[in-house]
């Protein structure tokens, strides 16, 4: 298992910001028995592990990580029987899409153009235009800390609002099997290439960015759960900056990283000031729907 292992990597080119620091140690296993050797190496060494995605949802600290980062990405493989359609932890959602509108299973196509992997999706329970993936999920497949496999059905678990079991446990994902209905591939497919575009037109992948840093507050406003970004823009943050972390103009729930020089540090102490300065005009207090990673000199 160690020539599986190196040292000292970058993990900048591994996040859809495109900031962070080093792995202390880093893995790219190819399949899930190499993830399990590697969970057993870092238990024997007592070294904490990380998993990182596809990163698109994650801000890794300027200093790195000191822990085994394990990239799940090489860990791949969707098949499909009946309704149901099976994609490893490491697959990309869309790919998820792709396959199910080849094999004329509908549902997961409103994801179209949502980044990140199956795994990350799942974790998060990911979500858009009111629907969140836990809605299409039949059973999960983890490793716990021990290396042991587990699957939990539909009905073993609760999802939230961008919440999930592996949200409370140490519990890495190795594959879904999401429910799917039956329908016409080509309207399926169509759909698909509609959500994407809608993602394009928005301006969604002009920058790198995190996609929303902030969870909506609990509460509703005209039926709908009230937006942080309307919040965010109603406190006058728009296009605010540190450094080159900005409010993205489209949208106030969106950091980018405008010229690609923006480091974690500013990216985090604009998300303090924009937690502030929403206190301050609103009286509500966001919550991060981004996952932190590594060595802050401040924890949060
Ligand atoms: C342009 C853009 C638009 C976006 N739009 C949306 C949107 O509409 N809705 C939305 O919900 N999100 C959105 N996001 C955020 C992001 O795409 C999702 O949260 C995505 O599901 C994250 O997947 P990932 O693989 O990149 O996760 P990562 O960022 O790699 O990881 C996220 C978390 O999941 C954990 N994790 C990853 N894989 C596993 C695994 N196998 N087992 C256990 N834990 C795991 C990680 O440890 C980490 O804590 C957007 C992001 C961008 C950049």
């Amino acid at each position: 298992m160690e020539q599986k292992i190196q040292q000292n990597i970058a993990l900048r080119p591994y996040t859809s910001i495109r900031t962070g620091g080093p792995a202390r140690y880093f893995a790219q296993p190819a399949d899930s028995e190499e993830l399990k050797g590697l969970l057993g190496w870092a238990n024997t060494k007592q070294i904490p592990v990380t998993i990182l995605g596809g990163g698109s949802n994650t801000l890794i600290a300027d200093r790195g990580i000191d822990h085994l980062v394990i990239d799940t990405k090489g860990i791949r493989g969707i098949t499909v029987r009946g309704r149901l359609l099976c994609a490893a932890c490491g697959d990309t959602l869309e790919k998820a899409v792709t396959v199910s509108a080849e094999y004329g299973l509908a549902g997961l196509e409103i994801f179209s153009g949502l980044p990140g992997t199956v795994g990350g999706a799942v974790y998060g329970n990911a979500g858009c235009y009111g629907h969140a993936v836990s809605e299409y999920i039949d059973w999960v497949e983890y490793l716990s800390c021990d290396g042991s496999l587990h699957r939990l059905y539909r009905d073993q678990y609760r999802f939230g609002y961008r919440d999930s079991p592996f949200k409370h446990h140490k519990w890495i994902i190795t594959e879904v099997g999401f429910n799917l209905m039956p329908s016409q591939p080509i309207a399926i497919g169509q759909k698909a290439k509609k959500y994407r575009q809608m993602r394009r037109d928005k301006g969604h992948y002009r920058y790198p960015s995190m996609g929303s840093i902030f969870k909506n507050p609990p509460g509703t406003e005209g039926g709908r759960r009230i937006s942080a970004g309307k919040l965010i823009e109603e406190a006058g943050l728009s296009g605010y900056a540190v450094g080159s972390a900005r409010i993205a103009d489209y949208h106030g729930n969106i950091i980018i990283n405008y010229d690609g020089t923006a480091t974690a540090d500013d990216i985090r102490e604009l998300i303090d000031h924009i937690r502030a300065t929403v206190f301050e005009f609103h009286g509500i207090m966001l919550e991060t729907e981004i996952n932190f990673f590594g060595i802050w000199d401040t924890e949060r």
